[in-house]
């Protein structure tokens, strides 16, 4: 009974901010809803056919919350995972980047899934996507549809869609996409999260079938739980496992250089890798920033003010810093996770 939307409410205002807009944006009387729907609109001044059904502020949402302009990721930042950076380019980005090519037989699919463990950089390889392919980039983390926007979903993923067809090329990227995709629970499922779902395969279906030049990517850390007609319209399905040793090594050196904190040698470097086996590219960013508080602790235990601390006065970061930060940042991923991770990528995973 409590339940407060979580975007703001007009005040109980009931002219054009809530109702449907019918054409032209000029009668919206919320100035920054308008500026969201004239960058929608065309030359001239008209709006989409697509989104003159929908709420202004859901469209106001998507557009200041959900579309990313800049997503700022290149594949350059992304340690490690070539297998997936290969797939993705052939199958996503050069046709993004292409479409007169890849047409016909070469038409690509329009939904990617990436699965694996928590922290491994699945966000990160959507953003590059969007990033590389030059697209709008829009977020949404499925978990939210179903908890934060109680009943306002279906609206909501409508909206979504509509406004990402009018900022082709787009990539919508949808975090968590097993608890909007998940297999039917016979009785329990909640009437509202099927028709949630059943909203998503709606739209998916509709620019699956289309020109359109919109991609969906699906991450998940529970792919066991996806159903079949998930699975069905997430074509291609790569599994993004924990980082390579040698990406363990890139993402410490890359982290403390660009702070200008790197001083280990190569046999140091050597030994972190064997001492993190296991972690995820998360957990080890994570230990990267735990080692580099090392100098600092030591410098205020050796009773400096840290106000009078001087940056050039820290000592760089120590394979000792590595080794305390260890034993406070363990691994997040189970070895039992990563065997059901490899059955479900042996049974439903595209290999290449
Ligand atoms: P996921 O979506 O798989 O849960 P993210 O892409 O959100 O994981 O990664 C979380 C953070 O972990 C990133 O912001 C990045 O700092 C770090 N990270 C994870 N994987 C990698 C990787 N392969 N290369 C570089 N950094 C990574």
């Amino acid at each position: 009974g409590n339940f407060v939307p979580p975007i703001k409410s007009n005040g109980g205002n009931t002219g054009n901010m809530t109702s449907r807009i019918a054409g032209k944006c000029e009668d919206v009387a919320d100035d920054s809803t308008k500026r969201c729907l004239e960058m929608l609109c065309g030359p001239d001044g008209e709006l989409p056919e697509r989104l003159r059904n929908l709420e202004p502020r859901l469209i106001e949402h998507i557009s200041n919350e959900i579309m990313d302009k800049d997503p700022n990721v290149r594949w350059d930042d992304i340690a490690g995972l070539e297998h997936a950076k290969k797939c993705v380019t052939e199958m996503v980005i050069w046709p993004l980047l292409r479409p007169d090519i890849f047409k016909g037989c070469r038409s690509p699919g329009k939904g990617l899934l990436l699965f694996g463990p928590p922290g491994t950089g699945k966000t990160m390889i959507g953003k590059a996507i969007a990033g590389e392919a030059k697209a709008t980039f829009f977020y949404i983390s499925a978990s939210s549809l179903t908890s934060k926007w109680i009943g306002e979903g279906e609206k909501l993923v409508r909206a979504l869609f509509g406004v990402a067809s009018c900022r082709q090329p787009a990539v919508i990227f949808v975090d968590e996409i097993d608890s909007l995709l998940s297999q039917r629970k016979s009785e329990g499922e909640h009437e509202s999260s099927r028709r949630l779902k059943t909203q998503f395969l709606i739209e998916m279906e509709g620019f699956d079938s289309g020109n359109e030049q919109i991609l969906l990517i699906g991450a998940t850390n529970r792919p066991q739980e996806l159903d079949e007609a998930a699975r069905r319209r997430l074509t291609k399905r790569l599994y993004i496992p924990l980082p390579s040793s040698e990406a363990r090594a890139w993402i410490v050196r890359n982290l403390l250089e660009k702070d200008g904190l790197f001083k280990l040698a190569k046999e140091e470097i050597d030994t972190i890798c064997n001492l993190t086996e296991g972690y995820s590219g998360s957990d080890m960013k994570n230990l990267v920033k735990d080692a580099s508080m090392g100098p600092l602790r030591e410098a205020l235990k050796q009773g400096i003010e840290i106000t009078e601390l001087k940056k050039e006065d820290m000592r760089p970061v120590t394979l000792q810093d590595f080794e305390y930060a260890l034993q406070e940042v363990r691994p997040s991923v189970s070895l039992n996770e990563l065997g059901t991770y490899e059955e479900w990528n042996k049974q439903f995973g595209s290999l290449s």
